[in-house]
């Protein structure tokens, strides 16, 4: 998911919102929402689908205040409905709060049913609705200090930003999962998951929150809390793989420069002998790029993507991930036929448009051709907010790499190494998560009757 706030009396925040969670749209196209504090009273607005399908002039001009917060919803617990859409707005002792949230808990299902045993009562099936029941259980206390005690319950990843009638309040989890980070404009400051929706407004980049910092912003200006922190961070290296938009800078690690530093890894581990290299688009084009440029060869643009079709992982059906891939691209024949190719893509993770773009090359007429992923297999679910799925679904944790080549129909097929990946990161390997490549979760994982996702 992606999650942005912004606290700036005198403009017009909800369209300020629109535009933050414009640039966050990659984080998540099932529903977006945006609610807005006026001093006394929170209203919100929020739907199925993209940003662009939910607002329009109207609700938009609706919704007045002073401060807003949105969101962008990718489900990774909880099903693909209204219901589930964030913004979540309530009402408790002391007024009215709203949350959005980007992450996923682990005791979720443990905490809800703590929470109900004591009359809490759940209208969704998102776990953000249980930090929801959390903080209306603190509220005699300030709702820092009610997000502080949310930090000691709460396990999992968790970016949130949070929004009292004149509060705006950034929540990063201990270990840093998810990103968020502070900018500002003016006298005005800005909350976002990733600092492009900082550029698209406006702000300026100030820095990122800490792992388990409260950030408040309020008519004070700004203050910190330092929250619970892990002895060391978590950062989703995922994020940087293929998650986040490569112009944003995530915890000091520009996503570009990762992606092209993935594929000139991928070059010192894996030389082929071949005559161009083409990029899966658009997830694959830096990785491609970085991966022929140290190996000295031609980079050309052999597939051309719709750019009006969206990420085809998103859809929830296999059936509608098949067409996907054909809806999504399309070989420019003429420039790959009887070419030995390399192919790169970020990550390889059920293999369903590995396969398809294999034989759409076969079909243009090239020689040979060569897949590399510029990650190393997705061997492991991800329980902190990623979809990368069930580990049935997870074609390297089921399959052989021979058989994954004959599976995708390739002449090789190669994995950037777990080794090759920390290089490409700037900070040392301490400092990530890497649990979906290599197994060691840095937080513990829900057992699997925990696990059971609600729908
Ligand atoms: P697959 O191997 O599952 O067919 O697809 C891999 C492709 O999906 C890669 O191009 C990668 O960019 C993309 N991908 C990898 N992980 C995710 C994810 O968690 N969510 C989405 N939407 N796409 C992903
Ligand atoms: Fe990111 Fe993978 Fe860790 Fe999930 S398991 S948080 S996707 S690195
Ligand atoms: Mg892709």
């Amino acid at each position: 998911c992606g999650i942005f706030g912004i606290y700036a009396p005198g403009k017009d925040v909800a369209r300020l919102a629109y535009y933050g969670l414009f640039a966050l749209q990659h984080r998540g196209q099932e529903s977006a929402g945006i609610a807005v504090a006026d001093g006394r009273h929170i209203a919100v607005h929020k739907g199925m689908g993209l940003v662009a399908e939910v607002f329009n002039q109207d609700n938009l001009r609706a919704l007045k205040g002073n401060l807003a917060i949105g969101h962008v919803r990718y489900s990774t617990t909880g099903a693909s409905s209204l219901v589930n859409a964030q913004p979540l707005v309530f009402r408790y002792l002391k007024g009215m709060v709203a949350i959005a949230h980007n992450g996923n808990l682990t005791n979720a299902n443990r905490l809800r049913r703590q929470l109900g045993a004591r009359g809490s009562i759940f209208q969704s099936s998102t776990d953000s609705e249980v930090i929801v029941n959390l903080i209306a259980r603190y509220s005699q206390e300030p709702i820092e200090a009610a997000l502080r005690r949310c930090q000691d319950e709460l396990e999992g990843a968790y970016s949130l930003v949070v929004m009292t009638e004149e509060k705006l309040i950034g929540v990063r989890d201990p270990f840093g999962v998810r990103p968020l980070c502070l900018g500002k404009m003016g006298e005005a400051w800005v909350l976002a998951s990733e600092s492009c929706a900082l550029d698209t407004v406006g702000a300026a980049f100030c820095r990122d929150i800490e792992p388990g910092e409260i950030v408040v912003i309020d008519s004070q200006g700004v203050h910190s809390i330092q929250g619970r922190r892990a002895p060391h961070s978590a950062h989703c290296i995922f994020e940087y793989v293929y998650f986040a938009r490569p112009d944003s800078i995530l915890d000091g690690e520009t996503v570009n420069l990762v992606r092209r530093e993935l594929g000139r890894n991928l070059a010192r581990e894996y030389q082929v002998a071949a005559d161009v290299v083409i990029p899966v688009p658009d997830s694959g084009i830096a990785a491609a790029a970085g991966y022929a440029e140290a190996a000295g060869l031609p980079f050309i643009e052999g597939l051309m993507k719709n750019r009006y079709v969206g990420r085809t992982f998103i859809q929830p059906t296999q059936e509608m991930r098949d067409l996907g891939v054909r809806l999504k691209l399309n070989p420019i024949k003429p420039i790959l036929r009887d070419k030995r190719v390399v192919i790169i893509d970020d990550s390889i993770v059920r293999g369903t448009t590995s396969r398809r773009i294999v034989e759409m090359l076969r079909q243009a007429g090239v020689r040979e051709v060569h897949l590399l992923a510029a990650s190393p297999p997705v061997l492991h679910p991800c329980y902190y907010g990623i979809d990368t799925s069930a580990r049935g679904e997870l074609i390297a944790a089921r399959y052989s790499l021979e058989d994954i080549r004959r599976h995708v129909g390739a002449d090789s097929l190669y994995y950037l190494s777990l080794e090759g990946l920390f290089r490409s990161v700037t900070r040392g390997a301490e400092n990530f998560c890497a649990a979906c490549f290599s197994g060691r979760y840095p937080i513990p994982i829900p057992s699997p009757e925990e696990a059971t996702k609600y729908s």
